[in-house]
């Protein structure tokens, strides 16, 4: 049987993430001992890159306005979190075999009833429960099971009045997280995409349960434009409304962002008008009262949550496809570029001496030595300049900064910047400023 042809989404993806392995920004997990398909790691670059997502969403949240409080809450928590939240019972995915060449799939991921692959015939379909199960203390028996977290929000749902006491907020208000969740997907794949273990950025937004329609009209925006103003390409973003086959168990409303990956349209960011579907759940287990009294309209009620749910792998993602360009592919002058936008991007500045001599690796280190407790930067000091720009345009870092035979004399140095490859002079005194200006999250 012959190879299927690569196809240029593949090729696209393909190429993405012999980048990121090559510039160090992904690597599969345990790859010495052969790799665990689900895991990855992030390396220097991307830890950056993936630090910085996460700053960028927790300054929006938490720190432009002053109606979301911060948490981290444990990722290990009572099982009778599980059962309230209907995970135990309802955290499932449908999951059917080939009964040919024995691929699982899920069922909900393709149309027909014939395996995608071989044509095989498929089992019927068994219902799988996504979350990873381990115990708690050194008996391995059924009451010490618990549960790694296959979601953040019920970590928000139990400190709701934890939270709300000491904040002294009032209903409308949030309560924001990032943490790790962990799925026991039945098939991960394309790259950080689906993942065994990865990372969540919720917030919760408790709200008047009659104005629970307005609110999630009003996150719906705002999560689509904090996409947008980190550069996101907004023809390759679009909402994608939750049928009534499509909707959670918890949701009685659901709004996808999506966005057009190499591999297609597929979910990037979910906002849910969760009802107080979760609230009156763990009420009822928890036996405590999680009710909230309105001071002004003088009335008692559970609060409806809208939840705005992103992953952050999955925007990384995002931002490094959409990112990702091969300028005058074939040609002598072909570059790679990931036009990051500069918040995100891992590395803010290359100093680049244009030689090794006349005084200029001097310079270069103490303009280095200036930045460094304001910005990562990269000093590198080998190779032609040419090679440098391109190494660092590969990485997504937005600016350059030379010192040449001018800078001698009059303390100047080039500005390049990445996207437009433009150069423009200025004084070493004002690079902090102006470096900082262009690039602070
Ligand atoms: P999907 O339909 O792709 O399985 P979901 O609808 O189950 O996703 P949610 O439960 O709404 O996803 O999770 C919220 C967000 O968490 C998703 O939009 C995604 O960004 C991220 N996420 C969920 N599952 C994974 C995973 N296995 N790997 C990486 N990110 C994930």
């Amino acid at each position: 049987m012959g190879k299927k042809p690569i196809s240029e989404a593949d090729k696209r993806m393909e190429e993405l993430v012999s980048l990121c392995r090559r510039r160090g920004f992904i690597f599969q997990s345990s790859l010495i001992y052969g790799g665990i398909n689900s895991c990855w790691d992030y390396g220097p670059m991307g830890v950056e890159l993936k630090n910085n997502i996460k700053r960028c969403w927790w300054k929006t949240m938490t720190q432009e306005r002053d109606d979301i409080e911060g948490l981290d809450a444990s990722i290990i928590m009572h099982p009778r979190v599980w059962e309230a939240s209907g995970h135990v019972a309802g955290f499932t995915d449908p999951l059917v075999d080939c009964k040919k060449c024995r691929r699982r799939f899920r069922e909900d991921e393709f149309d027909g009833d014939k395996c995608p692959d071989c044509g095989g015939a498929l089992t019927e379909a068994r219902q799988f429960n996504l979350m990873f199960k381990t115990f708690m203390g050194p008996v391995e028996e059924e009451a010490s099971i618990v549960y790694l977290r296959p979601e953040t929000a019920q970590g928000i749902y139990v400190n709701f009045q934890n939270v709300l006491g000491p904040s002294r907020q009032k209903v409308p208000f949030g309560i924001a997280q990032i943490g790790k969740a962990f799925r026991n997907e039945i098939t991960p794949g394309n790259f950080v995409f689906r993942m065994r273990e990865f990372e969540q950025m919720e917030m919760q937004y408790f709200v008047r349960p009659d104005t629970a329609d307005e609110w999630f009209e009003v996150w719906k925006e705002k999560r689509m434009q904090w996409y947008l103003d980190l550069g996101v390409n907004k023809d390759k973003l679009r909402f994608h409304e939750h049928g009534t086959d499509e909707l959670a168990h918890y949701a009685a409303k659901a709004y996808d962002i999506e966005y057009e990956f190499p591999f297609g349209w597929k979910e990037l960011e979910g906002i849910h008008n969760r009802t107080d579907f979760d609230l009156q759940r763990h009420q009822e287990h928890s036996g405590k009262d999680l009710s909230y009294y309105d001071q002004e309209r003088k009335e008692r009620y559970v609060p409806f949550i809208v939840e705005t749910s992103a992953g952050v792998d999955r925007s990384l993602l995002t931002f490094l496809a959409d990112a990702y360009e091969v300028e005058n592919p074939g040609e002598k002058n072909e570059r790679t570029v990931l036009r990051l936008s500069p918040k995100l991007a891992p590395i803010k500045a290359a100093i680049l001496p244009l030689v090794n001599r006349d005084g200029m690796p001097e310079i270069g280190h103490k303009i280095a030595d200036e930045l460094r407790p304001h910005l990562k930067i990269f000093y590198d000091g080998g190779g032609s300049v040419g090679r440098r720009y391109r190494r660092q345009d590969e990485a997504g870092t937005p600016f350059g900064i030379t010192i040449d035979s001018q800078t001698l004399e009059d303390e100047t140095v080039t500005l390049r910047e990445r996207d437009s490859m433009a150069q423009e002079r200025i004084k070493i005194a004002a690079l902090k400023d102006e470096l900082l200006k262009r690039t602070a999250i």
